[in-house]
C-alpha cells in the first residue's frame, strides 16, 4: 500500500491504480472486434489497469486475484462515444446559461453527466467542443476526484466569424466584441494556426472545427461552407505538427468536401453528403460519425414549444431527420464509421441509443459495437490502448446478460461496467 501512496502523490493521475488491484473475470462470452467473432468460456486475468492474460477455460483464480464472475454474460470492450459535449446537457434555458453560469457551476453540474456516461458503459468519450471546462473534467476524472469516462477533449471548436462556433453569435452588438484566434474564430490561414496552437496551449487533445453552419446556433444557415480551403489546411496541417488529429462538423456537402481534401480525420453529421463526399472519405480513408441520436433528439424537440428559439426550430425540423437515412446510404457505400452521439444535444446516459438507431439504419448488430470500440479507438488513434479485449489494453469492459447481437437493446442498460481495472457497476 505504501508504494501505492508514494506512486499518488508523485502522478495523481495514477490514483484509481489504489482500488484497481488484480482480479480474474470469469467471462461467459466476449465479442472479439478484432475478428468480428464471439469467443466462449473464457478467463480474463487483470492486473491494476491492465488486462494481462486471456486464457481457454474458466480457471481458478490465484490467492491475490479477486473473482469476478459473469459466467452468464456477454462481454464487450468499453464503448466508444466519438462526439460528446460532456460539459452542457440540452435544455429551454441552454442559451442564457453562459450567461448565468460561472465555470465552477458547469463543472460541478458536468460532474453528474460524467457518472452518467460512465455508467452507461461508455469508458471513453471524445469531446468535441465547450468552454475549457472540458479539460478540468478530464484531469478530476483522471486525478479520481470525480468518476466518468476517460476524455479526450478539443477543448473550443474553431469557428468563422459568424459561423456555428462563434461564441457572439445571437447577442446584441454591444455584448459581441470581436472574439479572434484566441477565442476559436479565424479569418486567414494565420488566424487557423495560431487558433489551432492556442488551443494545444489550453489542453486540447484533439481539434474540432465547424466546417459549415449548425442547427442549434442562433444564425440563419445550417449548411453553407464557413471556411476556405487554404484555412482548412492550416488547421490540418498545424493539428498533425502538434500530435493531434482533427474532427470536422459538417451538414453541407461542400464544406464537407472541402475538410476531407484538407485531410481532416472525422466528418461530423454529415446531413447531406453526397455520393461524391463518400466516395472521397472513401478514397481517402476518411471516418463518417454520424450521430443520428442528436438528429432524432432535435426534430423531437423543435416541436416542443419554446425548447428551441425561433430561429433554431425550422433547421432542427428540416436537418434532424435526415441523418438516418445519410448514414444507412453512407454505411451501404462502404465509407468507415465510427460511433458517436453529439450526447450533450440529447442527454447524457442515453448514448446507446444510438446502437440501436444504427442497426435500424442497415447495420449489423457486431458492426455497430465495432463502431464503438475498434473503429473508435483507430479513429481517436487510441488502438494501442483502447478499444478490444485483448492482453495489454487497458480493461476497460462492459458487460450484459444475454446475447446483444441478437438483440442490440440489451446495450441500452448495461450492469456491468469496469474501467481501467476498476469496477464501477455491478449489478
Ligand atoms: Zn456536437
Amino acid at each position: 500500500m505504501k508504494k501505492y501512496l508514494i506512486v499518488c502523490l508523485l502522478l495523481p493521475g495514477l490514483v484509481s491504480l489504489l482500488s484497481a488491484q488484480k482480479a480474474l473475470i470469469h467471462a461467459g462470452q466476449i465479442i472479439d472486434v478484432e475478428n468480428a467473432d464471439v469467443l466462449t468460456e473464457r478467463s480474463i486475468r487483470i492486473d491494476g489497469d491492465r488486462i494481462v492474460a486471456i486464457i481457454n477455460g474458466h480457471i481458478s483464480p490465484s490467492d491475490d486475484e479477486e473473482l469476478i464472475d459473469l459466467a452468464d454474460h456477454t462481454l464487450m470492450p468499453g464503448f466508444m462515444d466519438m462526439h460528446v459535449h460532456i460539459e452542457h446537457e440540452s435544455n429551454p434555458n441552454r442559451y442564457l446559461e453562459r450567461f448565468t453560469m460561472n465555470d465552477a457551476d458547469v463543472a460541478l453540474k458536468a460532474t453528474t453527466f460524467c457518472k452518467k456516461t460512465l455508467m452507461a458503459g461508455f469508458t471513453f468519450v471524445r469531446d468535441l467542443g465547450g468552454s475549457g471546462v472540458n479539460v478540468s473534467l478530464q484531469g478530476a476524472i483522471d486525478r479520481g476526484y470525480i468518476v466518468g469516462p476517460r476524455i479526450m477533449t478539443t477543448e473550443k471548436s474553431i469557428a468563422t466569424t459568424g459561423g456555428h462556433a462563434d461564441p457572439s453569435n445571437g447577442m446584441k452588438k454591444s455584448l459581441q466584441e470581436d472574439p479572434g484566434p484566441k477565442e476559436g474564430v479565424v479569418n486567414s490561414p494565420e488566424d487557423a494556426r495560431k487558433a489551432v496552437r492556442q488551443r494545444y496551449k489550453n489542453g486540447a487533445d484533439m481539434i474540432k472545427i465547424t466546417a459549415t453552419g449548425g442547427v442549434l446556433s442562433v444564425a440563419k444557415d445550417g449548411s453553407g461552407p464557413q471556411f476556405t480551403i487554404e484555412e482548412l489546411r492550416a488547421i490540418v496541417e498545424t493539428a498533425e505538427d502538434y500530435g493531434m488529429h482533427t474532427a470536422a462538423h459538417a451538414h453541407g456537402a461542400e464544406g464537407m468536401k472541402r475538410a476531407v481534401l484538407a485531410g481532416i480525420s472525422s466528418i461530423e453529421h454529415g446531413t447531406m453528403m453526397t455520393e461524391e463526399v463518400m466516395d472521397l472519405m472513401i478514397e481517402r480513408g476518411t471516418y463518417y460519425v454520424p450521430t443520428i441520436s442528436a438528429g432524432r433528439f432535435v426534430a423531437e424537440k423543435a416541436k416542443e414549444p419554446g425548447f428551441y428559439p425561433a430561429l433554431v426550430v425550422p433547421k432542427a425540423l428540416a436537418i434532424g431527420p435526415q441523418i438516418q437515412e445519410t448514414f444507412s446510404k453512407a454505411y451501404a457505400r462502404g465509407v468507415k464509421i465510427a460511433f458517436g452521439t453529439d450526447t450533450g444535444v440529447s442527454y447524457h446516459g442515453d448514448n446507446a441509443k444510438e446502437f440501436v438507431y444504427m442497426v435500424e439504419g442497415g447495420m449489423s448488430p457486431m458492426e455497430a459495437i465495432i463502431s464503438a470500440t475498434k473503429s473508435a479507438a483507430d479513429l481517436a488513434r487510441r488502438s494501442e490502448d483502447l478499444g478490444s479485449i485483448t492482453s495489454g489494453k487497458y480493461a476497460d469492459i462492459v458487460a450484459v446478460r444475454g446475447n446483444p447481437l441478437e438483440d442490440i437493446s440489451l446495450l441500452l442498460d448495461v450492469p456491468f461496467v469496469m474501467k481501467g481495472g476498476v469496477v464501477y457497476k455491478n449489478q
